[in-house]
């Protein structure tokens, strides 16, 4: 399983590009900005897009990706799995005739382009060779992390979240978990405003690493645009015995 980072900040700005992971060259974990810089070729092999939450930075490429895709002729739609919440948005704020063409019915109502999936906390999907796995996380709106799982073993991804009681027994549970990417958008300084906007800061996220039984090589997601330094810094002072890295765009993982 080939992880690519298309997309790993919490903005936009030079260079940055908002979350997307391409997991080998169908399926995508968030349609953040990120989606933008593939070749036409790979925007049209996409046809699985997890979402974690209906957050902007997470969704902006989402239009414009099923607009790339669609085709009167097509095979295989784009199937987007999200909460029930998500969708919803999607289709009440997005694909709405007035934003964007709702591409639910087109190019037509029997056989669309776009098809939504609902996807619950403990929800298994497969997806060729690989289980995405849906786990609930704890953010401002309803959101969702996955754990994703081939023969090889298991990554895991937070999506946006703040302390919870909810992820870490189902990493504790994941054998052969061999990567943690994990949202801190925050430092330290900024730990009421992590809370209030539903994120992780350095201090809350080393205290729930201390639950942690497994040990994943971790990396960094969703900081926000010039305070990845200060933020790393801050969470290997507080981790020193973890495998801590900066994701950036263009990490190609693999599991
Ligand atoms: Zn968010």
């Amino acid at each position: 399983m080939r992880i690519r980072v298309l997309g790993c900040s919490g903005g936009i700005g030079a260079g940055a590009r908002t979350s997307a992971l391409l997991v080998d060259d169908d399926v995508l974990i968030d349609a953040g900005t990120g989606v933008g810089d593939l070749a036409l070729s790979d925007l049209r092999s996409i046809r699985h897009v997890f979402l974690t939450h209906a957050h902007l930075d997470h969704i902006a490429g989402l239009p414009m990706l099923v607009d790339t895709a669609f085709d009167t002729s097509f095979e295989t739609p784009v199937t987007v799995y999200a909460r029930p919440e998500t969708l919803d948005a999607l289709k009440s704020h997005l694909f709405n005739d007035v934003i964007w063409p709702d591409f639910g019915r087109l190019p037509s109502a029997d056989n669309p382009i776009l098809r939504y999936s609902v996807c619950e906390p403990g929800d298994r999907i497969s997806v060729g060779q690989r289980e995405f796995h849906a786990v609930d996380v704890r953010h401002s709106v309803p959101s969702l992390g996955y754990t994703v799982r081939n023969s090889n073993g298991a990554f895991a991804i937070s999506g946006d979240t703040k302390s919870n009681q909810t992820l870490w027994p189902v990493l504790n549970a994941c054998e052969q978990l061999k990567l943690l990417v994990i949202e801190v958008s925050f430092p330290d300084e900024l730990q009421q405003l992590a809370s209030e906007a539903g994120h992780y800061c350095p201090s809350t996220l080393a205290r729930d690493l201390a639950r942690l039984r497994q040990d994943p090589v971790i990396w960094l997601t969703g900081m926000k645009p010039g305070e990845e330094g200060r933020i790393f810094e801050q969470v290997v002072r507080l981790v020193p015995e973890r495998q801590v890295h900066m994701l950036s765009r263009g990490t190609v993982l693999s599991v």
